[in-house]
């Protein structure tokens, strides 16, 4: 295609469909970030998914990424690495790694098409990962199982399977089984050709992968014996019990392929990438917040999941980070932010770093793209070319933890609140305005309480208006309308700043516990108390 050239609808359709994007999910420790550098060392021809540097100050897998950047010459941005695969292109969107919980992560799936879930050999299914796993299934992300750290001695691979099946409620299908226990990794064995075994050979000293060997069943049986001959049995114990593969019942989430090996060594890694290319789905036809979907060769649409500021300290930047969701995005085009109907041009994106490295000046639909000082957006926002587009809010959250935040130095209140606003925009904190407080001591909502770490740190250093916060006495938001709030501001029952305004304009009842909930709720039943999605 030559550039001046709009893309044919055919044309995005056949990109679309050679792209992948989907995340890892895991409890800390894992071996995300270890899983990461493995697929990127089955990276072939890579291109620039954006124009961003990781922030400075946050360490796990963004700094592995810059440094994965640069001894690979691969490009990376904080919320994507895109690498290619048998004629795809991989986006490994990033969820974000601190262990305390918050929003952020939650977005982050709203942008992927499938997510692996990686489950620790000897650790089982950890908190972060039974959480993470329920965020995918509201969302109907579907998820891909990857049993990291066989090398290692851990548990038994079936009662791994059976905790899958009890705790998680969705039903494990085999693709490769182990062929010896947790510690004894001989090597593989696919579903797909139990007449085969992988053996993997570790290569001492300088490279991580591990040397690979193809023997059939015969020389399997006779070289390792009975380690391959119960690795078949197990196998074919589970799949026989099971539903087998059904690809409509993975999208539906009712059940997760389940791969085994250790990223360390780069065992097993191969064949899960080969499963995200042949089982993940391509981008398709997003929903609408009115009705119907948009289709990915329609005109550009795009979802903006995540968006962070001053990630380099020597330039105030702020990047919106946008999933493409149907269309082409042309780097320099003008697009619209559905809920102001306001457009901007494009064509300061990339700027700020587009001298060090080369930027892709195209982007199809799964891709993400880095929009440098796209100051109007926030988090949820959808962006549009052509024919309007709107998607359905991301979820909120129930925020379980508040407080009242005021400048330490009241001289400096004008940062003070361009930090606050920043920060809500960006979806650090919600932000809420109580009646009785007003807008000079905004309530800070979380749900998970490290959110407030990083407002406290964020509001001293970057926006020089040290903050103190006082802690409210609630822990239950629920969402009411207008009525509502004219009861809630005349009861009794009610006292403080328990009536809130999100700056969507949202009016959240905030209530201490339960039961203070209920006796309100007895005392006025028909008043509008809608609860959002608990995180737990
Ligand atoms: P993350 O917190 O999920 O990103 O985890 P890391 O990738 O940092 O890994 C945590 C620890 O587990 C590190 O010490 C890794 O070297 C180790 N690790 C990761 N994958 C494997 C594996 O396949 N086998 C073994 N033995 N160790 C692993």
């Amino acid at each position: 295609m030559s550039s001046d050239q709009p893309a044919s609808a055919t044309q995005v359709l056949q990109e679309a469909s050679r792209r992948r994007t989907f995340a890892v999910i895991s409890h800390p420790d894992a071996g995300k970030s270890t899983l990461t550098e493995a697929l990127a060392l089955h990276a072939q021809a890579i291109t620039s998914a954006g124009a961003v540097h990781g922030k400075s100050g946050r360490k796990g897998v963004t700094s592995d990424w810059m440094e994965l950047e640069k001894e690979r010459g691969i490009s990376v941005t904080s919320a994507a690495l895109q690498f290619g695969h048998r004629d795809h292109v991989m986006n490994l969107v990033d969820t974000p790694g601190h262990a305390d919980f918050s929003e952020d992560t939650y977005r982050v799936l709203s942008a992927v098409d499938c997510a692996i879930m990686l489950v620790d050999a000897a650790k089982g299914l950890e908190e972060q990962t039974r959480k993470l796993f329920s965020v995918c299934r509201h969302r109907g992300v579907p998820v891909i199982t990857f049993i990291n750290k066989w090398d290692r001695r851990g548990r038994e691979s079936l009662e791994l399977l059976d905790d899958i099946q009890n705790v998680l409620e969705i039903t494990p299908v085999p693709v490769v089984w182990p062929v010896g226990n947790a510690g004894n990794l001989r090597g593989l064995v696919e579903a797909s050709n139990p007449e085969q075994m992988r053996r993997f050979t570790r290569v001492p000293g300088g490279t991580h992968k591990a040397e690979e060997e193809k023997l059939t069943a015969d020389q399997a049986a006779e070289q390792e014996g009975e380690v391959w001959q119960t690795a078949l049995e197990e196998m074919e114990l589970v799949l026989s019990s099971g539903p087998g593969w059904d690809e409509e019942e993975f999208r539906a989430g009712r059940i997760t392929p389940v791969f085994f090996g250790a990223a360390l060594t780069n065992i097993g890694v191969g064949l899960l990438l080969d499963a995200v290319v042949d089982l993940a789905p391509a981008p398709g036809p997003r929903p609408l917040a009115t009705t119907g979907s948009r289709p990915v060769e329609s005109d550009f649409s795009g979802l903006v999941f995540k968006i962070q500021a001053n990630m380099d300290p020597a330039h105030r930047d702020r990047i919106a980070f946008v999933r493409v969701c149907s269309g082409v995005f042309e780097r320099g085009m003008s697009v619209t932010r559905a809920a102001s109907g306001r457009s901007f041009a494009t064509k300061y994106a990339h700027t700020v770093f587009g001298a060090e490295r080369t930027v892709v000046d195209t982007s199809y639909p799964g891709d993400v793209v880095g929009l440098i000082n796209a100051t109007a957006l926030r988090v949820g926002d959808t962006l549009y070319a052509g024919k309007k587009a709107e998607f359905p809010p991301l979820p909120a959250f129930a925020p379980e933890h508040f407080a009242v935040a005021r400048p330490k130095d009241i001289s400096r209140s004008k940062q003070f609140r361009k930090g606050i606003s920043q920060l809500d925009e960006e979806g650090v904190v919600q932000v809420l305005v109580s009646d009785r407080r007003g807008d000079q001591a905004p309530v800070l909502a979380a749900v998970g309480p490290m959110q407030f770490d990083v407002v406290l740190h964020r509001m001293e250093h970057e926006f020089s208006s040290p903050i103190a916060l006082d802690y409210l006495p609630y822990n239950i938001a629920r969402v009411t309308d207008a009525e509502g709030a004219a009861v809630l501001g005349r009861s009794r029952l009610v006292t403080g700043e328990a009536l809130t305004r999100r700056s969507d304009d949202v009016l959240l009842a905030l209530f201490g516990d339960k039961w203070q909930m209920n006796s309100f709720v007895r005392s006025n039943p028909d008043v509008k108390l809608e609860t959002l999605i608990a995180t737990a």
